[in-house]
């Protein structure tokens, strides 16, 4: 079988079919595995695409992990916590999920005594079964119901949800954001825990995978872009006995007939703005939030993966930031960090990665395509197929995972 684009998704799909001993040829375009989530090397530095976090709650990401061998250091466990420069720090309290984490929004000091009793009602009405947003609407709009968009909605759930759905709380799917809350902060136990990668993103899964497809007689075919599948699934002439395309959803073009109709999608941006700074420069905490300006988190690069001094900005969806120069958003970033961690010299070096569509845009009443196709034998995985996920990389996962499965169903 093959699968087209070694994304997360793609590998993912891969690793099911090696699983059940189905020899499995991956096409992938980049001289890495990876995707939007893979090591690139610009002007001499190894950085990654952008900075990635997982949750508690990957749980196909962190299953197929495990099965091609990833180490568990490969990240950096954190129970959940939300700690800003500026003092603001929600955490989980040491008690049996999701009461931690209920005590820690009664404890946040620095919200209104009124909007942490609040948030409790809304964390405790996610968790019924009976809880639906109908019609869905707007992420702002449901904070707005629930009363909780005033301080809390600033520190924890407008930042939770850029950061998840990557859209705007005025444009976000209020029904997936309560499906995310619901599955990490309201989860089972460790759901909500944080995950920060101390490996780049090609290593922490993709490269792993492709060992594994190796062992299990398949391969990885990198710098191997598919310029045709025909309606027998031959690849580039080569045939297949089914085929999943696990390609991004702006690059579906080449496929679109094979493929039929897709519903249109709108995208959102991500930048990461990596600045290097001397060795001895660090964060008082891996990841951490600057609640009023350009730069919404920063993660110590030194402190998860060794690269000493370095810091990664991250500025999810979209904003004025789109018109600035990259050397101008290298300065703000600069300058918001020195404001939040006191003096700061001058960086050595900075290198702002500007993905534009860096997801699709998670929109109340987005339509998503699933995994079968107009051609028989030929089925589609990416972030953007996921039902229930918002486009990360558990999303990506989970979807390459049904593909591979309904591929071999059928065969
Ligand atoms: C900057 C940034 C930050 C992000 N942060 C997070 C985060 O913190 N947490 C999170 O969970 N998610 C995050 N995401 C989202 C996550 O990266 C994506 O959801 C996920 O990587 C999508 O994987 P995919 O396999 O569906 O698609 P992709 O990663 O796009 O993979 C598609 C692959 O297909 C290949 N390809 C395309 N056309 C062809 C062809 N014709 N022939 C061969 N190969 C082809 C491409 O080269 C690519 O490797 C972030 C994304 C970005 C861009």
């Amino acid at each position: 079988m093959a699968v087209i684009g070694g994304g997360y998704a793609g590998m993912a799909a891969a690793v099911t079919l090696a699983e059940r001993g189905v020899p499995v040829t991956v096409f992938e375009s980049a001289p890495v595995a990876g995707g939007r989530a893979r090591r690139v090397r610009t002007q001499g530095h190894e950085l990654d695409n952008g900075q990635h976090i997982l949750a508690g709650a990957y749980s196909e990401l962190l299953r197929l992990m495990r099965r091609v061998g990833v180490p568990d250091n490969a990240v950096l466990r954190l129970p959940f916590e939300l700690r800003y420069a500026d003092g603001f720090a929600l955490r989980a309290l040491w008690l049996p999920a999701p009461l931690g984490l209920l005590g820690g929004l009664l404890a946040a000091r620095r919200i209104p005594l009124a909007e942490r009793f609040a948030a409790v009602r809304f964390m405790r009405a996610l968790r019924r079964p009976e809880f639906r947003i109908a019609p869905d609407c707007t992420v702002e709009a449901l904070l707005a119901r629930h009363r909780q968009d005033g301080r809390i909605g600033h520190y924890v759930w407008q930042p939770l949800c850029v950061s998840a759905l990557n859209t705007p709380p005025r444009q976000a799917s209020a029904r997936v954001f309560a499906r995310v809350l619901r599955d990490s902060l309201a989860g089972v136990p460790g759901a909500s825990d944080l995950l920060l990668p101390r490996v780049d993103l090609s290593r922490l899964f993709p490269e792993h995978a492709a060992g594994y497809l190796q062992a299990n007689g398949g391969e990885l075919r990198t710098g191997c872009t598919v310029r045709q599948v025909m309606p027998d699934l031959a690849v580039d002439g080569e045939r297949f006995a089914r085929i999943v395309l696990a390609v991004g959803p702006h690059q579906l073009s080449p496929f679109a007939a094979l493929v039929g109709a897709l519903p249109a999608f709108d995208y959102q941006p991500i930048h990461t703005c990596y600045l290097q700074y001397a060795a001895g420069v660090k964060l008082p905490f891996p990841m951490l939030g600057l609640a009023s300006g350009l730069v919404q988190w920063a993660f110590d690069r030194g402190a998860l993966l060794g690269e000493k001094g370095r810091l990664a900005c991250v500025i999810s969806a979209q904003g004025d930031h789109q018109q600035m120069a990259q050397d101008e958003i290298a300065a703000t970033c600069h300058r918001e960090l020195a404001l939040a961690l006191g003096r700061l010299p001058d960086p050595l070096w900075h290198q702002v990665i500007a993905e534009k569509r860096a997801t699709i845009a998670c929109t109340p009443g987005l339509r998503h395509p699933g995994p079968r196709t107009a051609t028989a034998g030929l089925f589609l995985a990416g972030d953007y197929t996921d039902p229930e996920y918002p486009p990360t990389l558990e999303a990506a996962v989970r979807s390459g995972v049904r593909a591979a499965r309904l591929a071999l169903e059928t065969a």
